[in-house]
């Protein structure tokens, strides 16, 4: 790959790529300097796979703004993108290099698109390049170079503070063969304020009573979530704590009075586990709020949806 300096951003330019019609935009937007050391137009050219995903990041981190779900700079999102690269000839020396605390042994050699630390849901979904990066694990498993910035123009870039989660439960993935690629954290607030109740403060309560309040609560997320007791943002005890409910088979996992945290194929699909999670969270509270507790599925009825839609 040939990286050209000073390249002029306009938005004719990214509106050759094919498929991307609203990525050019966003990227012109996010590139008002016009100046770039790194060539994003070549990049995205030859990775038409990757703008994709890069939109549809942006379109979520916009969901995730609106449903009240990303204030200041809540949440932080990765992806895989290792499988979407076509060229790996990077000249890993002009790209900076930070040394990780643990090793991802699973991880050598990958890509992954992730947000930036301190960075907004709602100045991602306009900015994805200024507000995430795509880094490039080294061979061991045990560093990261930032691929999407020079030295010079890093500045204070950083991943997510939640990285060792995310590199956690890539690892993960990675090392099962799972063929979930994204991995979402977000703070729905009806799913948070429930974990402020002790009586959700186990798993089988919480999942009882959101299967309970929409059928489809089950149908779509029927091992229900796992539920890691308080523990301290941005740690490793937090990202260990999380992996073992993913280990489990579980897809969602609940961070006690902070958020959730959910893998799937696409940004999307991780999305939509969480989504009709915290619709049953909100029918639980809208029904309270009339003075009545909600009477949820009994156990017969959440017996037949399991005889129907757990997967064997
Ligand atoms: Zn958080």
């Amino acid at each position: 790959m040939q990286y050209k300096f000073n390249v002029k951003i306009t938005t004719n330019t990214f509106d050759k790529i094919d498929g991307c019609s609203d990525l050019p935009r966003r990227f012109a937007g996010s590139m008002h300097a016009n100046l770039l050391e790194f060539d994003m137009i070549e990049f995205f050219q030859e990775n038409k796979k990757i703008a994709k995903v890069i939109t549809e990041v942006a379109g979520l981190a916009n969901y995730l703004w609106q449903k009240g779900w990303a204030e200041r700079n809540a949440g932080n999102i990765s992806v895989n993108l290792s499988e979407l690269m076509t060229d790996n000839d990077f000249e890993l020396d002009h790209f900076p290099m930070f040394q990780l605390e643990r090793s991802y042994d699973a991880l050598a050699n990958l890509y992954f698109f992730v947000t930036g630390t301190g960075k907004r849901m709602r100045d991602l979904a306009i900015s994805p390049m200024k507000n995430a990066c795509i880094i490039k694990m080294n061979k061991k498993g045990n560093a990261y170079h930032i691929i999407t910035m020079k030295k010079k123009n890093l500045y204070n870039f950083r991943p997510t503070s939640e990285l060792p989660t995310h590199l956690a439960v890539h690892n993960l993935l990675v090392s099962t063969g799972s063929p979930n690629k994204a991995v979402v954290h977000t703070h729905p607030n009806e799913l948070v304020a429930m974990t402020q109740i002790p009586k959700f403060q186990t798993a089988e309560m919480l999942n009882k009573t959101l299967w309970g309040m929409h059928p489809e609560a089950f149908v779509f997320v029927p091992r229900g979530v796992f539920l890691v007791p308080y523990i301290l943002p941005g740690s490793h005890k937090i990202a260990d704590a999380t992996i073992e409910g993913f280990k489990n088979g579980h897809e969602v996992v609940i961070w006690e009075k902070h958020g959730a945290f959910a893998i799937g194929e696409t940004v999307s699909d991780a999305f939509d586990m969480i989504d009709i999670l915290s619709k049953s969270a909100q029918i639980w509270f809208m029904a309270m709020q009339t003075g009545n507790e909600p009477e949820g599925l009994n156990d017969a009825q959440l017996a037949e949806l399991k005889e129907a839609f757990l997967k064997k």
